[in-house]
């Protein structure tokens, strides 16, 4: 941990801009709306909040961006977490339609975040998917196809292995799906640039503030060691880091920990022959590794989940094997940073949104895809707390089963579960 920061030890800390050092609560105030928790859901719904005219605090843990948010692989795919085929298959066409174009505004929403508010954050495009297994052969032109044909998406392409092999330097992929609208991202920058632009609109913004408790009434009292605000709505935006805040939540998403790495600067020509450019990559795996280079040419790498309270004590030699399993030309390759951060997963992979009471609203379980969703989390319950619903019933009606077990035995059958899919995956 970098204690002067307060985050933990990653490519990212060490490359952020525009820290700013928010003080702890301390005494009773008073506002329109208390949000928990400083991510992009948090972040973003205060922004939207404060732009529709209300007195907004945020209260955050740690520090802004110290969440899965400021950890994240930065790959921002298109659509929702899960694919198209699957939401068709579960809800028709008409209602996967409309969840793939509710994903299409999220992509927008965080290039005109971006634009508007000059945020530097390394916003790059493109993604590369590669598949690993033979039995997946031909997904991506299906996919292609069905996006182009039925979603108005025709920017995926597929791509065969030798396409494949020139974008990216390993021997794993059979075929690939390249997108050529998926968008990268610096996602502690981007943080950053966001609670930077809620503070000039006005947003009370508390760090190192965890909260205690806060009263099911309306208005709600909410609680911190130091100090209390009370306010005619809550946001809960505490994700995978919600611990017994809230248990009327906690048992439809399962916190999982997932790893990172980044390389030492490989150099342009190094960098360039292992990803042939700035775009994010995927593989087709249970337990997903994704990579990209970062704009000083390392090899960010994400691989290995685990579903215990603590870290292996190793991460960068908890890592190293995934990125070396796709990439052995970097066995010379000295590791810089290495750094785990906690997402949660709900059972179907989508996204869980709603209104635990008239005056509470929450976002979370963005099951490895939320720098999209969960900004768009925040905007659409901004809109929900403001009158305006639309978008955020038709999130908040997807049905979210709760975890076999609860909050109490989810992580025994989820780690059965786990070991299930990965053997299959070898298989
Ligand atoms: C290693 C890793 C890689 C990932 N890669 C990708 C990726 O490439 N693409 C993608 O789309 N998604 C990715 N994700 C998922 C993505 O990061 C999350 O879905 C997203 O950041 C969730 O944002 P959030 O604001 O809801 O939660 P978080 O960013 O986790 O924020 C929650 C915040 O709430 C605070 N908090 C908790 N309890 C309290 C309390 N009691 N009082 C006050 N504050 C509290 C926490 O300190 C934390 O800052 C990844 C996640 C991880 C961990």
């Amino acid at each position: 941990m970098s204690e002067m920061a307060g985050y933990p030890d990653s490519y990212y800390a060490a490359t952020a801009v525009g820290v700013r050092d928010c003080p702890p609560l301390e005494g009773e105030r008073k506002a329109d709306v208390c949000v928990i928790g400083g991510g992009f859901t948090g972040v973003s719904a205060a922004l939207n909040l404060a732009e529709r005219g209300l007195d907004v605090v945020l209260l955050e843990a740690e520090r802004i961006g110290f969440g899965a948010s400021g950890r994240c692989g930065g790959l921002i795919g298109s659509g929702q977490r899960k694919e198209v085929v699957d939401t068709e298959k579960m809800f028709g066409l008409e209602r996967s339609r409309e969840l793939w174009d509710l994903a299409e505004l999220a992509k927008q929403e965080i290039r005109d975040r971006v634009d508007k508010h000059d945020i530097s954050c390394d916003l790059q495009r493109g993604q590369l998917v590669g598949i690993h297994k033979k039995r997946y052969l031909g997904w991506a032109k299906e996919i292609a196809d069905v996006l182009a044909t039925r979603y108005d998406y025709p920017f995926c392409t597929a791509l065969n292995a030798e396409e494949t092999r020139a974008r990216v330097a390993s021997n794993d992929f059979l075929e690939g799906l390249y997108d050529s609208k998926a968008l990268t991202i610096h996602p502690l920058n981007y943080a950053l640039g966001l609670a930077r632009a809620a503070v000039e609109r006005g947003v009370r913004m508390y760090e190192r503030s965890r909260v205690l408790k806060y009263s099911r009434a309306d208005p709600a009292i909410v609680e911190t060691a130091q100090g209390s605000i009370k306010a005619s709505f809550v946001v809960l935006a505490c994700n995978a880091y919600l611990g017994d805040l809230e248990p009327r939540m906690a048992g439809k998403m399962m916190p999982i920990n997932n790893f990172m790495i980044a390389t030492e600067p490989l150099g342009e020509v190094r960098a360039k022959e292992l990803i042939n450019g700035r775009f994010g990559v995927h593989d087709t795996r249970f337990v997903v590794d994704y990579f990209r280079l970062s704009d000083d040419n390392r090899l960010l790498f994400g691989g290995g989940e685990n579903y215990r309270s603590r870290f292996p004590r190793d991460i960068s030699k908890f890592v190293r094997p995934y990125m070396l399993r796709l990439f052995p030309q970097l066995s010379d390759v000295a590791i810089d940073y290495a750094w785990g951060g906690t997402l949660s997963v709900t059972v179907n992979r989508l996204p869980h949104l709603g209104r635990l009471q008239p005056n509470v609203f929450f976002g979370q379980g963005y099951s490895g895809h939320g720098i999209s969703i969960a900004t768009f989390a925040g905007k659409v319950i901004a809109e929900a707390v403001t009158g305006t619903a639309g978008k955020f019933d038709v999130l908040a009606d997807l049905p979210i089963h709760t975890f076999p077990g609860g909050t109490l035995l989810r992580y025994p059958g989820m780690v059965l579960a786990m070991l299930y899919y990965t053997i299959r995956d070898r298989i």
